[in-house]
């Protein structure tokens, strides 16, 4: 599905170097690459606080802690996403409220957001899910309207622009008042490790962040809160300071790849190849088809028996995890991801696809759906 192998060896030297540089220099913990990969990250985004953490998974924790909910206060977020994004509101004692998605988009969907939203409602987690923007002009509405807090989940978008109505253009992960990310190897800024960061323009939530992340601690050995030990090493933030700067070439790259499928497929009917936005570039994490009248599962070892890695994202939605169950939820609220995870099917996506394997891929899949 990735190919981080070719990726490393076209900037293998430069990233020896650096790694190198971390081991010789001693400073492993909270060196000054961390606080350079912050400040380069800050500028990249245009937002005003970057809060380095261990993974994406902590970054939404420490996001949801620093919102200061109570137990048993609501969180809205979807039921067609990875775990990570609803295992940590169980983890603090708070309540999922999952809800569907959008038939096109595969992201929240409006309108079933808007029927969640209870008097306990404190909070929204939007997913750009494979790369494509939420909604967030109308996620941002209805939580000013409710007064709720909004964590935006970009482990799988950074990068990706949004335009809002108003004509302002602004980076996935910088509209809400938080904004998380993963920097794990397949991720579309990947380290070579576990990795993970937080966005605010707010500095109150800025600074409880930094301390949370260090133990409750806002001065050295006083502990005002219950905090986590969350940080970014050193060597993963010498690493993502070697791609940062590349960040825009590999994203093109994923476009150009995804453009080249959906190029191909684009006069099979039973193939639906991803739906951008007008209003966003989509960062494709993932490049996610949808068959119908297609064996889904019959299609994914054809290519397999092919050598061609396909990936399903995802096959059970949340609701239906054991770990998320939950009496209140109705089958007919989730019909959209119901489908959905009987008909997606996600080819490789990487910085590294050629022509040659792009048209042994996409040949291969309408080999198969033309059969
Ligand atoms: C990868 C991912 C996470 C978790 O990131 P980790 O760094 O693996 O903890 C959270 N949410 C989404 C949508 C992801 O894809």
């Amino acid at each position: 599905m990735v190919d981080l192998g070719n990726q490393y060896q076209n900037i293998q030297e430069e990233i020896d170097s650096a790694v190198l540089n971390v081991i010789r220099s001693t400073a492993y913990i909270n060196g000054p690459e961390v606080k350079k990969f912050q400040e380069s990250l800050q500028d990249y985004l245009g937002v005003k606080h970057v809060i380095p953490c261990a993974n994406g998974t902590d970054a939404l924790q420490v996001s949801l802690m620093a919102l200061g909910l109570q137990p048993g206060d609501e969180v809205v977020s979807v039921d067609f996403t990875f775990a990570a994004t609803v295992e940590v509101i169980g983890l603090l004692n708070l309540v999922p409220v999952l809800v569907d998605v959008d038939e096109k988009t595969f992201n929240m969907d409006i309108e079933a957001l808007k029927k969640a939203i209870t008097p306990k409602t404190k909070a929204i987690i939007p997913v750009h899910l494979f790369g494509q923007v939420a909604n967030m002009e109308e996620v941002l509405k209805i939580a000013k309207e409710h007064n709720l807090a909004v964590v935006e989940d970009t482990a799988q978008a950074i990068g990706a622009d949004y335009t809002f109505a108003d004509g302002t253009v602004k980076k996935a992960g910088t509209m809400g008042d938080l904004g998380t990310t993963s920097f794990f190897p397949s991720k579309n800024l990947g380290g070579y490790g576990d990795g993970g960061a937080v966005f605010t323009n707010d500095d109150e939530l800025a600074h409880k962040l930094r301390g949370i992340v260090n133990h409750g601690m806002y001065r050295r050995y006083y502990h005002d809160e219950v905090g986590v030990n969350s940080r970014l090493d050193s060597i993963q933030a010498a690493i993502l300071n070697i791609k940062l700067p590349l960040l825009d070439k590999y994203n093109a790259a994923r476009a150009k790849a995804a453009s080249y499928y959906s190029n191909a497929f684009k006069d099979c009917k039973k193939i639906e190849t991803p739906f951008i936005a007008e209003n966003s570039t989509h960062a494709f994490h993932q490049y996610t088809l949808k068959v119908t009248g297609v064996d889904r599962n019959a299609l994914q070892a054809f290519l397999m028996g092919k050598e061609i890695p396909a990936m399903i994202y995802y096959p059970v939605p949340l609701h239906a995890q054991e770990a998320y169950k939950d009496e209140r939820y109705n089958e007919d609220d989730f019909k959209v991801t119901n489908q959905l995870i009987d008909q997606v099917i996600s080819l490789p996506m990487h910085t590294e696809l050629d022509e040659e394997q792009l048209e042994f891929i996409t040949s291969s899949v309408l080999e198969f759906v033309r059969k």
